[in-house]
Parts: structure tokens; sequence; C-alpha cells
């Protein structure tokens, strides 16, 4: 975590950037590089020529992944020291931030296995984070259990990706129960009629992605909605045994939770047209409010408008107050995506 937060203002929220290498068909149309990386110097650089003049703006993170960054290293440095913190018994969110095409996805799932059992070198953020987490319980020989949901939300609506019941007004099984998000009155969120799935094994969670994701694209045909304007949200839920020096039982609880958002292309299109009519949906209220929840912890405003979106009403006990939160920006390196890396750029920056 940075230490700066940590200890000068006490907020938990880290912002790491990660930037990807230019695709084949980039490559092959010698698509121009306009960011430059210092994962030294944790500095990211845009920069380019227009008719003699200079765009140059330097913009510093708590880490940098440069675009030959791998999968093991974005998680070894920024999500591993999560995982820790939720097997002591807190809450942590990480969130995947960027345009469409930057590899939220890519970071945060990573290369489908080719054959159970495998783990495959470009697994991403979930994967590893539930594999440790088993290596070290079973280490430790802990008494534990463990538990997962993988929801998305779009439209202010929640679907449930492990058993795909559209949540919404429309369906017409009345033996459905809607999912719904209840406050159960002490500060606490859940989701009713979410399904949750018990956990014992690092690969039973490979099932659990490739189903959720397999759902994901079935609903997204089926309903007529795009995936770059639905956040998905896969939950762990550990809970630990423990025995204290005086021989009573203790359980530690802790989540984890791994958001990967809708394309921020969503908030910056949208805000260019504030004040005019808008289209129903266009707005994605819940990552425009993620952003300015994220923005008062930091200026640790007396409000945090948590109750302004679905999405921070769900996160609510893991966002702010003991809880960590890391931000992934991701971005391209291409010229012609300059213009939306520069508003991640600015705000990841102004999370910070
Ligand atoms: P997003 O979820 O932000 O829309 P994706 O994760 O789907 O973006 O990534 C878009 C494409 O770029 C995918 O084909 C993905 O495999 C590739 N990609 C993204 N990030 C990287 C990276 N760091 N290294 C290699 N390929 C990447
Ligand atoms: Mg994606």
């Amino acid at each position: 975590m940075s230490g700066k937060h940590d200890k000068d203002k006490g907020v938990n929220v880290q912002v790491v950037l990660r930037c990807r290498p230019l695709s084949d068909d980039e490559m092959r149309l010698h698509t121009p590089v306009v960011i430059s990386c210092n994962e030294n110097r944790r500095e990211v650089c845009a920069v380019q020529n227009i008719a003699n003049k200079q765009i140059d703006r330097t913009f510093q993170f708590d880490k940098v992944f440069g675009p030959s960054s791998q999968q093991k290293d974005v998680y070894d440095q920024a999500v591993c020291p999560m995982v820790c913190e939720v097997l002591a018994g807190y809450n942590c969110t990480i969130f995947a931030y960027g345009q469409t095409g930057t590899g939220k996805t890519y970071t945060m799932e990573g290369g489908a296995r080719k054959k159970i059992g495998e783990f495959p070198s470009d697994a991403g953020v979930i994967p590893r984070a539930v594999r440790q987490i088993f290596d070290i319980l079973e280490a430790q020989n802990a008494e534990y259990n463990m538990k997962v949901t993988f929801l998305e939300l779009y439209n202010e609506e929640i679907t449930d990706l492990l058993t795909l019941e559209e949540c919404s007004k429309f369906t017409d099984d009345k033996s459905k129960k809607p999912i719904a998000l209840m406050e159960d009155g002490k500060g606490g969120v859940f989701v009713r009629g979410l399904e949750e799935e018990i956990v014992t094994t690092a690969n039973e969670i490979y099932r659990i992605l490739e189903k959720g994701s397999a759902k994901r694209r079935t609903a997204e045909t089926l309903l007529n909605k795009q995936s770059s304007r639905s956040h998905s949200v896969f939950s762990i839920t550990i809970h630990i045994k423990e025995n204290t020096p005086e021989g009573e039982e203790m359980i530690k609880c802790g989540k984890l939770n791994l958001v990967d958002l809708a394309g921020s292309e969503n908030i910056s299109r949208s805000g260019a047209r504030e004040g005019r009519a808008r289209e129903a949906g266009e707005i994605n209220k819940s990552l425009l409010t993620l952003g300015r929840v994220i923005n008062a912890l930091v200026e640790h405003s007396g409000h945090i408008p948590y109750r302004d979106s679905k999405l921070t009403r769900l996160l609510r006990d893991s966002l702010g107050g003991k809880t960590k939160t890391c931000i992934i920006a991701t971005i391209s390196p291409s010229i012609h995506s300059l213009e939306e890396t520069l508003s991640t750029l600015d705000y990841a920056h102004r999370a910070k």
C-alpha cells in the first residue's frame, strides 16, 4: 500500500496504472505509440506532436506497469498484499477501470485454461488470488470455509452470473425470487436471492469463472445489452476458525471484491453531453458515483455518497473505513486512444 496515504492521511486507496502492449493489428498498421512508462519512477508520460505543438503530460501513480509487464507482476506487486489483509479479516476491493479494449478483463480474469487442471501463465488476478488463498490456508492447516458470488450490474439492475436469473421486474416466472440489494441496518449489505457457491479447490473457481463469463455473453445477446456498459463483481468471502490464547474459538471473516468496471468511455461521453436531453441509461450512474465516493474518501469529506448508486451500495462494507481499495487503471499506448487515455489518467490521478 502507499505509505504516503497510510501514514499521512489514513486513506487506504492505492492507484496503479497498467498500459497494454500494441495489438498485432495495431503493430501491422504501424500505429504510433504516445505513452511511455517509467516503472522505477512510477510515472506515465503522454507525448504527442501536433503542428509543432507538443503535448507532454506526466502522471505519477503508486505503481506503474508498462506494456511488457506480466500478469504475475501485477498480481505480486499490487494484489498479493491485499489478499493477506483479507486473510487477516479485512474487506478489500480491487477495481479495473479504463476504456473498453485496454485490458480490464484481461487483468482480472486473464487467459482461459486450455485443459482442466491447468493453470495458464496468463491467468489474471482472480484465479491467482484464489490459488494463493488456498495455498496459504492449507499451509496453515486452517479450518475455513470459502464462498464466492459473481454478479453483473447493468443499468442499475443486478444479474446473478452463477444462475442467470434475470433479476428484472420483467421476469414472469414467479417461483424465482427477484434479486434485491438489502441493508441489514448494521451497515452491512446483502443481495437477497443471490447464489453463493462454496468452493473447496482453486479448480472450482475456474469452472465458476467460465460459467459466469459464458452467462455474461448469453445475457448480452438475449437482452441486447453491451458488456462495455456493465460491471461485473466477483466476491470471495472467507471464514477462518481460530483459537485465542485463552482457548476460545473465534471466527475471522474477510472479503475480497474483484470488480471489472464498465468502460470508462461511458462516463466521459455522457459527461460531454451533460445538460442536453439524455437517452435513458446513457449515464452510467454507478461509474459516476464510484468516482465521487472515492474522491470523498480520499478528500476526507464528511459525506460519502454510497447511497447514490447500486455499485457503491453493494460495496459499502468494502470501501472506506479500515478496508483497502486498489484501482488498476488500464490504458492503451495508441495515438488513437490518446483522448480517452488522458481522461483515464486524470480520473485515476484524482483518486490518489
Ligand atoms: P477490456 O476488458 O478493458 O475491454 P480486454 O481485457 O478485453 O479489454 O482486452 C482487449 C484485448 O487486449 C484482448 O484481446 C486482450 O487479450 C488484450 N490485452 C489486454 N491487455 C493486455 C496485456 N497487458 N497483454 C497482452 N494482451 C492484452
Ligand atoms: Mg472487458
